[in-house]
C-alpha cells in the first residue's frame, strides 16, 4: 500500500520437456523472475524564480501519508530541493523583511561551529542565513524541522546552511562559502572496498561521481560493507522504465534474483547543487546520502537475496544432474534396454523428483522471504515505535523509512538523533546487523 514502487514479478514453476525423453523435469523454477524488485528514490525538484516558494506540488498528498499511516508526527528532515537565483546584495534587505514578516514573535538564533547559540535579530542576519531561513519558512511544510541547503549568493558563491526548527524557535548554522566535501578517491574502488565494478549505462563515471561512491562506502561499518561484496555500481542518466509522477530519481537499488546493483543517476548529482547532508562545517554531498539510502535497501533485503542465491546455486547443480540423467535414459532407450538398467534409472529418477520437490519448496520459501519485510525491517519497526519516518519520502513504506533513517544515521547522525533518538540508538547498537545474524541462527 501507500504507493510502494516495488515491482514484483510473478512466481512460476514451469515444466520443461526434454527432447528424447518422455517425462518432464520440473526444475526450471526461476528465482530471477520471482524476485525482481526495484527501488526508486525520488527528488521533488522545484523551480523558483522570485524568492518565494510557491505551493509545493504534491506536498499536500505527501503530508497526508503520515496521517494515513497512523504516525505520531515528530517532524521530518526536509529533502526537497529548491533552485533559486543567486541572492544579490540589493535584495538582502527584502529577504530579511520577508522573514521578519513571517516569523513575527518567533525566536531566531545563530549557532556557531562549537554549538553555542546566540539570539539574533532577523534584521541583522547574515545574507546566507536570512535566505536559508526564508526558504524554510516559506516551504509550506509544517512538519519540516530541519533542512540542509546550499544557498547561492551573487558575491560569495554557494554557502551550506542548516535550518532547525523547534516549534517557534529557529536555529540557523552557516558554513563556509564554497565549503569542500571530505576528501575521497575515485580510483580502485572495487579493490579497496571489495565492491563489484563501476559500470556505465550511457554515461561514463566522472572522478567526482566515483568519489561519491567512495565517500558513501567509507561511511559504513565493516559488516555493512561486507554486504556490498561484489556489488556493481552503475552510472546512468536516469532509471530505465521512466520515473513516476514527475519526480526525478537520484539512485536505485535493483535486485534481480540473486544479483543486485546500485544505480546512480543524474538526478542525484543535480540534488548536490541544492542540498547537502551533515553539518554545514563538514558538508557531505546529498548524493552520498542517496547512495547510503540504497545501501540501506541492500541491507534489509540481504536475507531474501541470500536465500535466492542459495536456491540458484542448488538449481544449477540440479540442472546438471537432470541433464546427466536424461542422457543416460536416452542411452538406455537407444541401447540394449536391460531391465536391470531400467529399474535403476527409474529409481534414480524417483529420488531425483523428490529432491526437486524439496528444492521447489525452498524456492518458494526464498521467494516469500523476498516479499516479506524480513527480520531487519521488523526490528526497525520496533525501534521506530509510533514515531514517524524521518522524511516525507520515508512514509512510502517501511523499507523506505528504514533506508531514510539509515542514510541519516551514516550521513547525518546528528539529524537522526534530533528526529528519532531511539532509531539512532538502534543503529548504534548494530541491531540492524544483529537482526540479520539472528535469522541465520534460527
Ligand atoms: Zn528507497
Amino acid at each position: 500500500m501507500m504507493g510502494s514502487r516495488f515491482r514484483h514479478g510473478q512466481g512460476a514453476t514451469s515444466e520443461r520437456r526434454d527432447a528424447g525423453t518422455r517425462h518432464h523435469h520440473r526444475v526450471t523454477y526461476s528465482p530471477a523472475r520471482l524476485a525482481r524488485t526495484l527501488d526508486a528514490w525520488s527528488i521533488h525538484s522545484m523551480l523558483e524564480r522570485a524568492f518565494s516558494v510557491p505551493a509545493l506540488r504534491g506536498l499536500a498528498a505527501a503530508a497526508s501519508l503520515g496521517v494515513l499511516a497512523g504516525c505520531t508526527h515528530t517532524g521530518v528532515y526536509d529533502t526537497r530541493s529548491v533552485v533559486h537565483p543567486p541572492l544579490t546584495t540589493d535584495r538582502v534587505a527584502a529577504v530579511r523583511q520577508r522573514v521578519a514578516d513571517r516569523l513575527a514573535g518567533a525566536t531566531v538564533a545563530l549557532q556557531d561551529a562549537h554549538g553555542a547559540r546566540h539570539d539574533a535579530a532577523v534584521g541583522a542576519l547574515p545574507p546566507a542565513a536570512a535566505l536559508a531561513l526564508m526558504l524554510a519558512v516559506e516551504g509550506g511544510d509544517d512538519a519540516a524541522v530541519e533542512a540542509d541547503r546550499w544557498v547561492r549568493l551573487a558575491e560569495s558563491g554557494r554557502v551550506p546552511v542548516t535550518v532547525l526548527r523547534d516549534r517557534e524557535r529557529w536555529t540557523v548554522k552557516v558554513g563556509a562559502p564554497n565549503a569542500s566535501y571530505p576528501a575521497a578517491r575515485a580510483t580502485n574502488l572495487s579493490d579497496r572496498w571489495g565492491l563489484g565494478p563501476l559500470e556505465s549505462r550511457g554515461v561514463a563515471w566522472t572522478d567526482a561521481a566515483a568519489a561519491h561512491v567512495d565517500r558513501a562506502v567509507a561511511l559504513l561499518g565493516v559488516d555493512e560493507r561486507r554486504l556490498l561484496s561484489g556489488m556493481p555500481f552503475v552510472r546512468a542518466h536516469a532509471a530505465t522504465g521512466g520515473s513516476s509522477g514527475g519526480a526525478v530519481e537520484g539512485a536505485r537499488y535493483v535486485q534481480d534474483g540473486c544479483s543486485a546493483r546500485i544505480e546512480l543517476f543524474d538526478g542525484a548529482l543535480a540534488a548536490d547543487e541544492t542540498n547537502f547532508a551533515g553539518e554545514p562545517e563538514r558538508p557531505m554531498p546529498e548524493s552520498v546520502r542517496m547512495l547510503v539510502h540504497e545501501i540501506g535497501h541492500a541491507i534489509h533485503r540481504a536475507p531474501g537475496r541470500e536465500a535466492l542465491c542459495a536456491v540458484e546455486a542448488e538449481r544449477a547443480v540440479l540442472e546438471r544432474r537432470r541433464d546427466d540423467l536424461s542422457r543416460r535414459i536416452t542411452a538406455w532407450q537407444d541401447g540394449r534396454r536391460l531391465k536391470a538398467d531400467r529399474d535403476a534409472l527409474a529409481e534414480e529418477r524417483t529420488a531425483f523428483d523428490t529432491e526437486v520437490e524439496g528444492f521447489e519448496s525452498r524456492g518458494r520459501e526464498a521467494a516469500a522471504l523476498v516479499h516479506r519485510n524480513g527480520p531487519v525491517l521488523e526490528a526497525y519497526a520496533q525501534a521506530l515505535g509510533d514515531g514517524s519516518p524521518p522524511t516525507r519520502y520515508g512514509a512510502r513504506s517501511l523499507g523506505e523509512s528504514f533506508a531514510e533513517s539509515f542514510s541519516l544515521y551514516r550521513a547525518d547522525p546528528a539529524a537522526l538523533e534530533r528526529l528519532l533518538p531511539r532509531v539512532r540508538a538502534f543503529f548504534a547498537r548494530d541491531e540492524h546487523l544483529r537482526a540479520l545474524r539472528k535469522r541465520g541462527q534460527d
